[in-house]
């Protein structure tokens, strides 16, 4: 049984061919999908029975509710999912005000293996599909409520380009979501392969996981330096041109005594020289047996001040979720009985 939520409409176009439908019906299916949010192939009442029947031999719109909820005391809300092949996956809701971001995933574990990151440290199961990419979109609680999305959770988005791309689609495109891009962020660690095509091909803002300025620093805890140095991934974004209302953000986990020192403060302003761009500070949630430490309030201030003070546009994102397991990949990870529940 395949699924249609997930299916961009050229695809649902494809599929109504083979059951000699015209093409409005593929406009009709992707209307039930993603407006009207029909759950199940019957409620698609403009259609009819008999495509309906025959259409329901092959496909069901395949939706997958959430296992878990987990909820902070600042609001933060965790979700588990659980995909075929005993995949877990995890997303976050986090609440200011009235406005809600969720946090999804791209692929089951990740192979890019960063030090810091618990699901680095799951190693690599899957990439997901479109389908279970936007089924965390449309099956978390506050899905009406969503202003903005980021692809910060587990994966590299830009490691599972083809499914993203149609993820990013069905949430832009008038025949589906219709969100504006600059509510979308995607977060790639500098995956070169696809960084140009993400950057051509959509209208997205880009994160980019930079952590360390300095490469012999940065290949330590994150060894997609060695195959992608940061170097070359700035030197691709200072070729593109950011005067649009596109954004690009640097994030930034500081850890104390590791990445915020004066050395650091220079690399940055000599690094990002140029570019049109914001770098956000993030504090580190910490991760149990792992050799790094978060820096304090003061420490996080007195960096950015720095940074600030050499021109660099910077911010200290608040800290969500500490008492939910908040570093991506845990829940996750407990679930598998990778770390002790
Ligand atoms: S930080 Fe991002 S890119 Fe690095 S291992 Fe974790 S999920 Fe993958």
């Amino acid at each position: 049984m395949e699924y249609l939520y997930g299916k961009t409409l050229k695809e649902i176009k494809e599929i109504c061919e083979t059951y000699n439908q015209k093409p409005f019906a593929a406009k009709q299916i992707a209307e039930w999908l993603y407006k009207k949010n029909a759950d199940d192939i019957s409620q698609m009442t403009n259609l009819s029975l008999s495509f309906r029947k025959e259409l329901s031999k092959d496909y069901s719109v395949g939706l997958t509710p959430f296992i878990k909820v987990l909820v902070s005391r600042d609001g933060t809300k965790k979700y588990l999912f659980q995909y075929k092949d005993n995949t877990f996956v995890e997303a976050v809701c986090i609440f200011d005000k009235e406005r809600v971001t969720l946090c999804i995933s791209s692929q089951a574990g990740c192979k890019m293996n960063c030090d810091f990151c618990a699901t680095g440290k799951q190693g690599f199961q899957r990439n997901l599909s479109s389908n279970e990419i936007l089924n965390i979109f449309r099956s978390v609680e506050e899905f009406n409520r969503i202003k903005n999305i980021v692809f910060m959770g587990m994966g590299e988005p830009l490691d599972n380009w083809q499914e993203v791309k149609k993820t990013l689609e069905i949430l832009c495109e008038s025949y589906a979501y219709g969100f504006s891009p600059h509510r979308i962020t995607l977060s790639s660690a500098g995956y070169l392969p696809f960084l140009n095509k993400f950057l051509t091909e959509t209208n997205v803002d880009l994160a980019i996981s930079l952590h360390n300025p300095i490469s012999s620093q940065r290949k330590d805890i994150m060894p997609i330096e060695k195959a992608y140095p940061i170097e070359q991934t700035v030197k691709l974004l200072k070729h593109f041109d950011w005067t649009g209302q596109r954004h690009l953000t640097f994030e930034y986990i500081v850890f104390e005594g590791l990445n915020n020192k004066s050395e650091h403060v220079n690399e940055l302003a000599k690094l990002l020289n140029g570019l049109p761009c914001r770098i956000n500070l993030i504090p580190f949630n910490t991760l149990p047996g792992t050799r790094y430490c978060g820096a304090s309030d003061g420490s996080m201030q007195s960096f950015k001040d720095k940074l600030n003070k050499k021109g660099l546009l910077t911010t200290i994102r608040a800290s969500k979720g500490q008492d939910i397991m908040a570093a991506c990949g845990l829940l996750s990870a407990k679930e598998r009985n990778i770390v002790p529940k």
